[in-house]
């Protein structure tokens, strides 16, 4: 009997076959900031930027404090023995260097196997690459990177302070240094129309980007794009489109690229719009659910040249 594909390249099982076992995210927060926040290149950041600069689901304290509360939890829940620390909020580069090697020791505790770095395509010195380039001699290193579209006019008006190119050009220097990069897309911003879907597809699979994480905008009170969403200037599509995009991009993504979300975790408490108000993990089976009827799969129309 001939087995099917599957639908999409998850990351449980990516980290599954990797490691010869389940391994699980710890989510670090870091008392930071980002230079789109600070001034140094906008003050207020991006326009969907809240105060919590991308975290939500972590608490404070030291790393080690954070990582081994958070460790206790995942290990109580699903017996979990390997795990990978997470610099979740705001731009985990844009600190000294030492502060940042300091950040990065202080999660090489026992039983982490990998580290996870999230910033923006702009904070990536080379002496950072460099750095990250020696821990990934021994531990499984990723940067996470902040695309969210390959339309730099969007990019330009969510003030996103960088472009495309500087994707391009971050991604080009880690995988020099061997560093795995997971790209971070929003696919609902709401100057998108499905041909930049497509686009950005297309371009995290000719970068060869390792991982890709996908969200839909979350609109929080108290920033530019909560007061654009209030006066209604600007429209978010509905959960139907969301779910087509997101096969639309899966479709047209490498099938080697692995899908660490298809649809992001945010909290109700401060939102204008999280997820059509409805739980993650429907809108992930629905849109699973889409892609059987449909036949549809990650890489259906993808041709590598
Ligand atoms: S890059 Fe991230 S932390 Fe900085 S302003 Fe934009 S969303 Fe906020």
């Amino acid at each position: 009997m001939k087995n099917n594909p599957p639908l999409y390249n998850t990351y449980s099982q990516f980290l599954y076959n990797y490691f010869g076992e389940k391994v699980y995210k710890l989510p670090i927060k870091l008392n930071l900031t980002c230079p789109n926040r600070d001034g140094t290149l906008a003050i207020g950041g991006c326009t969907f930027c809240g105060e919590e600069g991308g975290s939500f689901e972590n608490t404070d304290g030291t790393i080690a404090n954070q990582l081994e509360l958070n460790k206790a939890r995942v290990i109580k829940r699903f017996k979990a023995k390997k795990f990978i620390a997470y610099f979740q909020n705001f731009t985990n580069t844009y600190v000294d260097f030492e502060s940042f090697k300091a950040n990065v020791e202080a999660a090489l505790i026992s039983d982490i196997v990998g580290v996870s770095i999230s910033t923006r395509p702009d904070c990536l010195s080379e002496e950072v690459l460099d750095y990250l380039a020696e821990v990934n001699k021994t531990y499984f290193v990723t940067l996470e990177i902040g695309l969210q579209t390959a339309n730099y006019h969007t990019l330009h008006k969510v003030n996103r302070g960088h472009g495309t190119a500087d994707f391009v050009d971050a991604v080009l220097r880690a995988h020099r240094r061997g560093l795995r990069v997971c790209a971070h897309v929003i696919l609902n911003l709401p100057y998108d129309d499905t041909l930049d879907t497509v686009e950005t597809s297309k371009l995290i699979s000719v970068l060869g980007v390792e991982e890709v994480k996908l969200h839909a905008l979350y609109i929080v009170k108290n920033t530019v794009m909560g007061e654009l969403y209030q006066s209604g200037k600007i429209d978010i599509i509905s959960l139907d489109d969301y779910e087509k995009r997101v096969i639309l991009f899966l479709q047209h993504l490498s099938a080697d690229v692995v899908v660490q979300r298809l649809i992001g975790r945010a909290p109700e408490e401060n939102a204008l719009f999280c997820n059509w108000n409805t739980s993650w993990w429907k809108i992930r089976d629905a849109i699973v659910a889409k892609m059987e009827q449909s036949n549809a799969y990650q890489g259906q129309y993808y041709e590598r040249t």
